[in-house]
């Protein structure tokens, strides 16, 4: 009932080719195949984030576990330029900026999107993650506690910092 209604009030922009990519995390496990859809929506932010959960519950996810096995996971990479960051809900999803199996197929459906964490668009985010063969990221903690970070980085490897957003810093690594 509440999928379809809410279904019925947005419209479906693209969905394109879904992409195929390894499990990074042990144990070894299945693939995961990842793809993007653009949706309009009069919703708001969270009741957007309940139907998607409500989509994963029919969709037989269970949430007992973090990170753990699913069949379906839908997450909010970006909405329009909004940056939120709530208990329950975080925009753009706050791992997306370097995650290439959530950049690669948005940026394929919404290329001159701009990333607000980085302030590049996904194009462009895109062929960082695909050119860039090594590069750090760090998440998350006060800005402070990440620039000593990111200081006793720089004292050890050579590294060009791309972007120091509030909550994230991402360098390429020479
Ligand atoms: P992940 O998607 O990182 O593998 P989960 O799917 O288990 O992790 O999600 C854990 C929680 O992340 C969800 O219950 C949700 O409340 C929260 N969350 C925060 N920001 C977002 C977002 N942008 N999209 C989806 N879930 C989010
Ligand atoms: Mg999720």
């Amino acid at each position: 009932g509440n999928s379809r209604r809410i279904a019925d009030n947005s419209s479906r922009h693209a969905v394109r080719q879904a992409f195929s990519y390894a499990a990074h995390r042990k144990p070894p496990r299945a693939a995961f195949l990842n793809g993007a859809l653009l949706i309009e929506t009069s919703l708001e932010p969270l009741p957007l984030l309940d139907w998607t959960q409500e989509v994963e519950r029919l969709g037989g996810r269970r949430r007992d576990e973090v990170w753990g096995p699913r069949t379906i996971d839908i997450d909010i990479v970006l909405m329009s330029d909004v940056v939120l960051r709530s208990p329950r809900l975080e925009l753009p999803h706050p791992r997306s900026a370097y995650r290439r199996f959530m950049i690669e197929p948005a940026a394929e459906i919404a290329p001159e999107w701009i990333h607000p964490h980085v302030g590049w668009t996904l194009r462009e985010l895109d062929q960082f993650l695909r050119t860039t063969p090594c590069y750090a990221v760090i998440v998350g903690g006060a800005t402070a506690e990440r620039e000593a970070l990111v200081q006793r980085v720089q004292e050890r490897v050579s590294l060009r910092w791309l972007r120091r957003a509030d909550s994230m810093s991402l360098a390429a690594l020479h």
